[in-house]
């Protein structure tokens, strides 16, 4: 890639896409009930080629998606990033078996995935997560299966659980997961789990788990952001070797692996945002009389809308140079990831707050573009590592440079 300048097929494959996301997902987007999952416009999203698209191409792909979606149709992108984040687990670290199960889903649309790490007790501390995955003892697993039928359980174990009767290894979940984008109405689960107590991050093991596993129930919560993010409580829900993501006590490893890619990409989603919201400040300014003039004639207001461009720019050209790191394999992407995820999320929040501001009063009234961003830029400034996080992972991979000479 020339230095950080898009070529021009990429420029115009962001023009079609917010082409796209007003004409075609924001009439679903619109139709859509807020805390539930859209199902016809995850669909749509299939259809159109876009979830195929985060299996089959890099970071950089990702982000120009999620930038030109976040534009025209923050619930799009959403949708999009959700499908990537519970399914990335699944596409770079499981088996064949796995994919071959819930990857063709994924991309058409019709099975909606979640990555369940956070729990009540462990949010930015993810590594002192609780949920515990215990070993079962051999013929354990059928009696505690046949006495939950017995005790009328509409629910029948899965094909990947019938066909374990072997002496390989079985665990049962116990515990909570919260703050789970598309819980409790997502098909499966990347869920991340306690195998070795005491480990910290080299005792958690990922599971992929389908939402019809007995014991595993939850319930949606009424937060600011408007997709749906629910609780999830596991009561001894069975998994096998054969839901395992990765190795036994490496699942920290998927995680991170999974969130130095989606960092950056949550950058690009705000810069989306900062985007839209520089864009209707520079309408309204240019046309809004003030003063026996227009309020763009004000020195004051003019520069400020020279700042929300300026600084979206210099986080925009953060965002795609952690992900052609990321693409380029490069030794840094842990630092780029969190530095473009912090800059973009606080710069959104800023330019935002100051497209607001510039709007005046119009810009709150409930349905407004505005208003609508205003309550979306929040939230990526606490998920997938909140900024005082990122500050720490950049923080520790300057001294582990220093320290290495480099
Ligand atoms: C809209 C939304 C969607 C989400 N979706 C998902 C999802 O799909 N899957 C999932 O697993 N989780 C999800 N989460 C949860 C999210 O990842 C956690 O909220 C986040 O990791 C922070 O954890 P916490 O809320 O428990 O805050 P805490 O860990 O309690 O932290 C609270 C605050 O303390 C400060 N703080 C924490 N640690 C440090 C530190 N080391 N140094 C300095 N200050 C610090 C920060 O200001 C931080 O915001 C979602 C959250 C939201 C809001």
């Amino acid at each position: 890639m020339p230095a950080f300048s898009l070529d021009p097929p990429q420029t115009a494959w962001c023009a079609d896409l917010r082409t796209l996301a007003a004409e075609r997902l924001r009439p679903l987007a619109e139709k859509g009930e807020p805390g539930h999952v859209n199902r016809p416009l995850v669909a749509e999203l299939g259809q159109l080629g876009l979830l195929k698209r985060l299996f089959t191409s890099g970071a950089v792909d990702l982000c120009l998606m999620r930038e030109s979606l976040a534009y025209a149709c923050t619930e799009a992108e959403t949708a999009l990033a959700l499908q990537g984040l519970g399914a990335h687990p699944v596409h770079a670290y499981g088996t064949e078996a796995q994919r071959d199960r819930w990857l063709p889903q994924v991309v058409e649309g019709s099975a909606v995935a979640a990555f369940a790490l956070s729990e009540p007790g462990a949010g930015s501390d993810a590594a002192a997560l609780g949920l515990r995955a215990e070993p079962e003892e051999q013929g354990e697993g059928g009696r505690r299966e046949a006495a939950r039928e017995g005790a009328g359980s509409a629910r029948t174990p899965d094909a990947s659980l019938a066909a374990h009767s072997d002496g390989r290894t079985r665990w049962r979940l116990t515990g909570e997961k919260c703050w789970i984008s598309n819980a409790p109405e997502a098909d499966f689960y990347t869920v991340f789990a306690r195998t070795t107590p005491g480990a910290g991050a080299r005792g958690v093991t990922a599971f992929l788990v389908p939402a019809d596993r007995p014991g595993l129930t939850g319930t949606g919560l009424d937060m600011l952001s408007p997709h749906p993010i629910g609780a999830l409580t596991f009561d001894a829900v069975p998994v096998t070797a054969d839901d395992v993501l990765g190795e036994p006590d490496r699942g920290f490893r998927v995680a991170m692996g999974t969130l130095n890619l989606f960092r950056p990409s949550v950058g690009a989603f705000a810069i989306g945002m900062a985007q839209a919201a520089l864009d209707a400040t520079l309408v309204h300014t240019a046309r809004r009389d003030a003063f026996g003039g227009k309020l763009k004639d004000l020195q004051t207001v003019a520069h400020q809308v020279a700042e929300m461009a300026l600084r979206t720019e210099a986080a925009r050209l953060m965002v795609y140079a952690a992900a052609t790191a990321y693409d380029e394999d490069a030794p840094d992407v842990p630092k780029r990831a969190a530095m473009a995820k912090l800059l973009a999320t606080e710069t959104a929040q800023y330019v935002v707050d100051t497209a607001v501001q510039l709007h005046g009063a119009r810009a709150l009234r409930r349905g407004h573009l505005l208003e609508h961003l205003y309550r979306e830029v929040r939230a990526p400034r606490v998920y997938e590592g909140a900024s005082e996080v990122q500050r720490g992972i950049i923080a520790k991979e300057l001294y582990a440079n220093m320290e290495a000479g480099q």
